[in-house]
This record gives structure tokens, C-alpha cells and sequence, in this order.
């Protein structure tokens, strides 16, 4: 449910009502827009309370969620979510761009991408440093040494870092280097993390799991929004089907989709989406044509030397062509991007 106050409404109302839904066992979520605050009321849902909650003072309206995405859902607040870290910008009409390897490999390595990958426009630097593998025979990666580079490369760059936490145990370590946590396409449905996640301020990105419904997604992203953090970025990675011609299958339709369920930005990723770097670019402008608010992109500067996802890697130059591709349908579409 939704109690929509007035615009009229004091402070006080406000905390009145949260009391209120707290009093009638309800989870109270204030919600403060551009023009008035709504409050959420999250829990089973019992008789009467609609009623009890309508007669409190500078209520407006109560509204019943019909999603069971509540936090998430476009029905709690009209309003896009636009996340600023640094100067990294998504939604809100503007595209933000990440871009860098899949791993932190060496300090020359990623510092050599930032490098490139800033001059041709991106805003922010991704790098995994602890690397969910589907072998645990492959690279790892460089853990706190990984997360050190990045933090070097931010102060050299002023990229804002995305970068993935892995277990509920890392959090805290990540999030001292990182601008943006992200939780892997793997994890999206590993609770524990997405709630310790959820208890910090950081900005996160979650990717949709191979094999995640649309709601399943939204609702792995409201256990990030009810522990109240409201930095919440979804990503469109691709999903598992009967194809192979591609690694995943990028279905971009999910991007207009999440539009209309939601309030939170929705970006994609090409590469994994893909799995093949000359497939990068198209899906990349496509991805701007329906409407994303931000693309994450693997860059490396030798892709057949990459420790992890060289295939679906562009080179530098390879990028700096995609951007300039994406920035014709950005502009042909009336948003910013970088
Ligand atoms: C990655 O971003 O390198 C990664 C492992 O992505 P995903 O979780 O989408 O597979
Ligand atoms: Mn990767």
C-alpha cells in the first residue's frame, strides 16, 4: 500500500503515518518526490488498515500496489531514480557509460584502460577484482590488490569504479574502494548479499541472473530498496535459452519493459549479452535506441591476452568507434551520453 500525502503535508503527518503503519505490524518506507512524500506501508496485507490509514491527517490518497515489487515499482513513485557518483550519470536523460575489463589483471593494464576508455567518454571504470568464475580452476582475480589499482585509477582519472562483491563477508572491504557495487548475473538471487548490500550507501548494480524472470529481477531488487538503500541500478545482461550463436541471448525488450514496472534505471551489457566483441557495438546503439540509461562495456587494451572474457572484449579503438556510434542514436533520441 501507498499513502500519498498531501503537498500541503507537515513533517509531522508524515512521521504520524509512518508510526501508524508501524503500529498496524507494516514495514514504513517514506518515499520524499520532487512535489509531495508518499509513504509505503510493506507487509502482509490485512483488512481494515486502507481505512484506518485514509482518516490520519494530510493524507491524501492510500493506494494498493498491485506489483509484488512494492518499493521497486513505478506505482510507489512516478519518478525516475537518476544516480550521480562522481561524474558517472544514469537516467534521467542521460546515458551512462562504464567501460573496462572484465578483470583487474595489473596496474598497467587498467590503468592503460582508464585512460583510453575516459578520453573516448565513459564516466565510469569497471574491473572485476573478485571474479565469480564457473571454474574454480580459472582466474580469480587480484582481490585487494585488484581493488587498490582501481582506487589508483580513480584518483588518477576521476572514473567513478564499479566493481563486484561476490559474499556478504566482502562488503565492507569492496565498498571502501568502490563507487558502485555490483552484484553478479550469478548472485542476483543470493539474499544474504543483496541485504548487506542493501545496508550500505553505496550505489549498486545488480545484473539480471541468466535465468530471472522480470519479476524475479524487480524482487531481488526490492531486497536491496527494503533495507533502505535506494541506489538501486538494474542490468539487462542476457539469459540462458536454446541458442548458442551467442554466448547469452540480449533480449533488449526488457529494457522498455522495466521502464513501465519501475522507477530504477536500467542499463545493459553488451558484452556479456553477447559474448562476441563485434557484436558489441550494434547491440550497444540498439540498447540506446530502446531507451537504457547506461551501458557497461568490457574494454582491454590486448583482448588475446585477457586473463577472463577476451572474446567479448573491445580494444580501445574498438570502443572509442562504438561511443562515437551510440552518441548518433543518442543524439538522434534527444539524450546525453558519457
Ligand atoms: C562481469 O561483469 O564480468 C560478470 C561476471 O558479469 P555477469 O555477472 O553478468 O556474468
Ligand atoms: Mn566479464
Amino acid at each position: 500500500m501507498i499513502v500519498v500525502m498531501k503537498t500541503t503535508a507537515s513533517q509531522e503527518s508524515i512521521q504520524q503515518t509512518a508510526q501508524r503503519i508501524e503500529e498496524l505490524g507494516l514495514k514504513a518506507h517514506i518515499i520524499e518526490g520532487t512535489e509531495r512524500t508518499v509513504v509505503a506501508a510493506i507487509g502482509d496485507k490485512r483488512n481494515g488498515e486502507q481505512t484506518s490509514l485514509a482518516t490520519l491527517p494530510d493524507v491524501e490518497k492510500v493506494v494498493t500496489i498491485s506489483a509484488p515489487y512494492k518499493m521497486a515499482s513505478r506505482e510507489s513513485r512516478a519518478e525516475e531514480t537518476v544516480i550521480q557518483v562522481l561524474d558517472l550519470k544514469i537516467g534521467g536523460g542521460h546515458i551512462g557509460l562504464i567501460a573496462g575489463p572484465c578483470s583487474v589483471e595489473s596496474e598497467e593494464q587498467l590503468l592503460q584502460t582508464a585512460t583510453f576508455v575516459k578520453e573516448a567518454g565513459a564516466t565510469g571504470l569497471r574491473g572485476g577484482a573478485f571474479k565469480p568464475r564457473t571454474s574454480p580452476y580459472s582466474f580469480q582475480g587480484m582481490k585487494e590488490e585488484g581493488l587498490q589499482i582501481l582506487a589508483t585509477a580513480r584518483d588518477m582519472t576521476g572514473l567513478a569504479i564499479v566493481t563486484e562483491v561476490v559474499s556478504p563477508m566482502d562488503v565492507d572491504l569492496v565498498s571502501r574502494y568502490a563507487d558502485v557495487l555490483q552484484i553478479g548475473a550469478r548472485n542476483m538471487q543470493n539474499y544474504s548479499l543483496l541485504q548487506a548490500v542493501g545496508d550500505t550507501d553505496k550505489v549498486v548494480l545488480l545484473k539480471r541472473g541468466p535465468s530471472a524472470t522480470m519479476d524475479e529481477f524487480l524482487l531481488a531488487a526490492e531486497y536491496i530498496l527494503d533495507q533502505g538503500n535506494p541506489n538501486v541500478i538494474l542490468c539487462e545482461r542476457g539469459v540462458r535459452t536454446f541458442e548458442t550463436h551467442t554466448r547469452f541471448t540480449l533480449p533488449l525488450a526488457s529494457v522498455p519493459y522495466l521502464k513501465q514496472r519501475t522507477h530504477l534505471p536500467v542499463i545493459v551489457d553488451p558484452s556479456h549479452g553477447t559474448g562476441i566483441a563485434s557484436l558489441v557495438a550494434p547491440m550497444s546503439a540498439a540498447s540506446v535506441a530502446v531507451g537504457c540509461d547506461g551501458l557497461i562495456v568490457e574494454v582491454h587494451p590486448n583482448p588475446s591476452e585477457a586473463k577472463s572474457d577476451g572474446p567479448q572484449s573491445l580494444t580501445p579503438q574498438q570502443f572509442g568507434a562504438m561511443v562515437q556510434q551510440c552518441k548518433t542514436v543518442a543524439n538522434a533520441m534527444g539524450v546525453g551520453l558519457g
